[in-house]
Formats: structure tokens, C-alpha cells, sequence
């Protein structure tokens, strides 16, 4: 719509225009999305204050028994009601547990994200059905009609692997020597002796996510959520295959968990270690669990974190060997020595990036010139607009826009169709879901572009000499130098 196209370049330049301008826009699906991250920690607070855990007033660890006998008699540990500074706890937990208040120093950015996840797994790992409700609420709040949510890790406690250190050797050996017959006879070995009982630990994790999906009542008219299964990338090679192997037999079986995706730290050293392996059993996966869709979080990384040799080389891995639909965050790619066909590939194979601002400018320290978001838009590659972990980071979906439109120049017709995307590019497996979204979503813009035209714009913009304020926004009057241009009532500050 061209006369928005205009309205959106003057409010270009004020940060508290577009807030309220993307405030208000339907913004379709969230595909990069953590469950656990994107609670704020008010709640998992609130939640172990509720059940009066331990902490220790130390080091901020929460507990629900005391870990050694020895510390009953100690005092740093206390439970919450006996906590005389209550309120002062509270903010240092909110700042242990988010990047509120973040300042480096001892530790960088990525490890204080990083290590954020263990603190609060004490309550992450339970209360699902109120953490969904929460995620509801504010996905309906930030006019979100559809997340597909990283959730819960397969509980695989109950399978041991006989002989699972030599495995492992064997794993590396094939990478070592990029193997991959001898890799894909051990990887059939291990389904061979393993599969029945993963099945039974995946068919119980189905029930257990169909039951806090039903519980907690998501679907309905207004929203729908729905789940990916994960696999963590620090794991040693027999466990992480067999993890996988759980995601992807779970995937196939159910209608609500529609991905498998790949998480933890890239840099990490097993992670940095084991990439090849991992493409691999994707790519093993794949063939096994025909239909399965899954994303791979690829290329979050950037110079100083790894050697520059190890820079720039993932996405390409990705996109040759493991072949996902979707991939993650895919900022490294400005370091990839073989850019061009990098980007040809992304585009022949119609991969779709995640973009992650937020968390890329947080843990990265990847913003503005440095982030490719604009080099795969302009080539033609599909991007969507995502929050990656918003409860850590102290973000939200309307930021993530306005930040894009702010820094990049998007034109509203281009955040329109990134938007369509994010319903489009879901992993959704009923396509009338899909459908009724896209058409839900449509409808939701005819509503906002009415809004801005006969209510917004009258807020932000001196009234125009011609009284028909509809009439004097047309492309025209907006980039023209007539006596109907509009003039913003609030200050430009481009970039
Ligand atoms: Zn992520």
C-alpha cells in the first residue's frame, strides 16, 4: 500500500513513532522462538518464591532441597521466606537470571546469556501450563497469532548405550577422515539396538506436550501455538545423535511438534568440534524420517569468538549437508570465503533466515552495518522476523520491527511480506491452519492500514493545508513539495 510505504519512510527517524505505528501491526508468527528463554524471569521468580525453595544468598542458586546435609547449618542458605531482603534478592536473581542491567566485565555477553539458562531451570523445567499462558497472553498482546516454540528436551535418562566412549571414538575418527560409510554403518548400528526404547521415551514426550498443549488451552480462534523438539550441540557425539534420532521419531508421530532444531552455544568447544557429525546426522535423519521439517541454528557467530578460519563456513555446511528449510541467525556468512556461492546455494534451495536483532546485538555484539539482515533480503533470500529468547534478553516482537524499519530502511510492503512469511514459512502441518492464518493476518492489516490512515496519522503528522487527510498521504502529496505535504510533528533522528 503505497501511501503507508510513505507514512512508514517519515516515521523512519523516531523510534517512539514506530513504536507506536508497529504497536499496533499484525505481526503473523514467531519461528525462532525458545520457550524457556522467552519467559521473563519476574515469573520464574515469583513461582520459586511461591514454592519457598531454597537460595542460596550467595551465589543466587535456587534449589528445592538443600544439596548436602552441611548446608542446613549454613547461612547464605535460607528459604525465600526467611529472606529478611527479600526485594533486594529479588533484583539481583532478575539480574542473574536476564541481561537487565548487563554491563560487561568478568563476564562477556554470550556467557552471562548463556549461563542465564541453568539458573532459572529450577523453575523453566516446571509450571509449563502457566508459561504457556504467559506466552499466549503477550503473543496476543503484540499482535502474534502463531509461535512455534522450542520447548521441552526428551527425557532420555532411561537409555544407556553399552560401549558409548568407544562410539564416540569412532564418531570422531569418521569425522576426522570425513567417513561417511563408515559413519552411517555405525549410526544404523546404534538405531538398530536403540530404537525400540526411544520410541517409548518419545511417544510418552508426545503425550506429555499434547497434554500441556490441551491443559493450557492454546489454540483457538485468535492464536495457535506449536512446538519443535531440540537436540543440545554440547552433548558428546553417541548422546547427541541418539537425541536427535528421539526429535525427529517424535516429530513424525505428532501433529503439534512439527520441528527438530539444534541449541546451545555454536562456540562451544564440543559444538565447534562436532559440526561436520551433526550435519551428518541431519542428513541421516532426513533420509530415515522423510517429511520432517527442522531449522538449524547456523552461523551465530562472529569475529573474536572463534579463529577466523573457523568464521564463515557453517552456513554452507548447513545448507549442503543437513539441507534444513530454515536456518538460524546465519550472521557469520560476511566471513564466508566463498560468499557468492554461498548466497547462490541459499537462494537455489529457497532457505528461509531466522533473523534474531535483538539477540544478535546482545551476544554478538552483531548490529547495524555488521548484520547481513539487508545482503539476504536484497538478494532475493525469504527472511522472517523473530525474538529468539525475548524473556532473557528483555525484548519483544514489536522491537525486533521496529528496530529493522529503524535501522534498514524496510519499506511497509517489504515488512508485510516478511510477515507473510512468518506464517507461510511455518512449519505448520495442517495447511488449513496455515491458511486461515495467512487470511486472518490479511484482515488484520486491512484493519491497522485504516487505522493509520484515519486515526494515526492525525497524532504524528500537523495537519495538512488540504482537510482531507486520506486524500493528502497519497504518494504524491508525501513525496512531493506541495503545500499538502505532510510535515511530522516529531523529530527526525535517522541514523
Ligand atoms: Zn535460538
Amino acid at each position: 500500500m503505497e501511501s503507508l510505504n510513505s507514512i512508514l519512510a517519515e516515521l523512519r527517524g523516531n523510534r517512539s513513532a514506530l513504536f507506536s505505528f508497529f504497536s499496533m501491526m499484525p505481526k503473523g508468527g514467531d519461528l525462532h522462538h525458545h520457550y524457556s528463554g522467552s519467559i521473563y524471569a519476574e515469573s520464574y521468580i515469583a513461582y520459586v518464591i511461591e514454592k519457598n525453595y531454597y537460595i542460596n544468598t550467595e551465589t543466587l542458586e535456587v534449589v528445592k532441597e538443600l544439596p548436602t546435609p552441611v548446608a542446613a547449618t549454613l547461612p547464605e542458605w535460607q528459604r525465600f521466606s526467611k529472606l529478611e531482603n527479600l526485594e533486594q534478592v529479588k533484583l539481583r536473581m532478575l539480574r542473574k537470571w536476564s541481561d537487565k542491567d548487563f554491563t560487561k566485565g568478568v563476564e562477556s555477553n554470550d556467557e552471562h546469556f548463556f549461563a542465564t539458562f541453568p539458573s532459572f531451570s529450577v523453575a523453566s523445567k516446571e509450571n509449563y501450563v502457566e508459561g504457556l499462558i504467559e506466552l499466549k497472553k503477550r503473543a496476543l498482546n503484540q499482535r502474534i497469532s502463531y509461535i512455534e516454540t522450542i520447548f521441552i528436551s526428551l527425557d532420555l535418562k532411561t537409555i544407556t548405550v553399552p560401549n558409548e566412549a568407544q562410539y564416540d571414538q569412532v564418531m570422531l575418527y569418521c569425522q576426522r577422515l570425513e567417513n561417511k560409510a563408515l559413519l552411517t554403518s555405525v549410526l544404523d548400528e546404534l538405531v538398530e539396538r536403540h530404537e525400540f526404547d526411544i520410541q517409548k521415551v518419545a511417544d510418552k514426550h508426545n503425550e506429555m506436550v499434547k497434554q500441556l498443549h490441551t491443559v493450557s488451552k492454546m489454540d483457538d480462534a485468535s492464536f495457535i501455538m506449536r512446538y519443535q523438539n531440540y537436540a543440545a550441540r554440547f552433548r558428546q557425539p553417541t548422546d547427541m545423535f541418539i537425541e536427535l534420532l528421539a526429535c525427529f521419531y517424535s516429530a513424525a508421530q505428532s501433529p503439534l511438534i512439527v520441528g527438530v532444531n539444534i541449541v546451545a552455544a555454536e562456540n562451544g568447544e564440543v559444538a565447534m568440534r562436532d559440526y561436520w557429525l551433526h550435519m551428518q546426522f541431519y542428513a541421516y535423519l532426513e533420509a530415515k524420517y522423510k517429511g520432517v521439517q527442522y531449522a538449524i541454528h547456523a552461523g551465530e557467530l562472529t569475529t573474536g569468538m572463534v579463529q577466523p578460519e573457523k568464521l564463515g563456513r557453517h552456513i554452507r555446511d548447513a545448507i549442503t549437508i543437513a539441507k534444513p528449510t530454515r536456518i538460524g541467525h546465519a550472521v557469520d556468512i560476511i566471513y564466508d570465503n566463498e560468499f557468492t556461492s554461498t548466497i547462490e546455494l541459499l537462494k537455489e534451495k529457497d532457505v528461509v533466515i531466522e533473523i534474531n536483532l535483538s539477540s544478535n546485538e546482545f551476544i554478538l555484539g552483531v548490529a547495524n552495518d555488521m548484520h547481513p539482515v539487508e545482503l539476504y533480503y536484497k538478494n532475493g533470500i525469504p527472511i522472517v522476523i523473530c525474538t529468539d529468547d525475548e524473556g532473557v534478553l528483555r525484548s519483544s516482537i514489536t522491537e525486533q520491527y521496529v528496530i529493522l524499519a529503524h535501522r534498514y530502511k524496510f519499506t511497509y510492503d517489504q515488512i508485510k511480506e516478511l510477515v507473510i512469511n512468518s506464517i507461510r514459512r511455518s512449519f505448520i502441518k495442517e495447511d488449513t491452519i496455515k491458511d486461515q492464518l495467512e487470511d486472518s493476518v490479511k484482515k488484520g492489516f486491512v484493519d491497522f492500514e485504516q487505522k493509520i490512515i484515519n486515526h494515526y496519522m492525525a497524532l504524528v503528522f500537523e495537519a495538512p493545508a488540504n482537510p482531507q487527510l486520506t486524500a493528502a498521504f497519497t504518494e504524491k502529496a508525501v513525496n512531493g513539495n506541495g503545500a499538502n505535504r505532510p510535515k511530522l510533528k516529531l523529530t527526525n533522528f535517522a541514523l
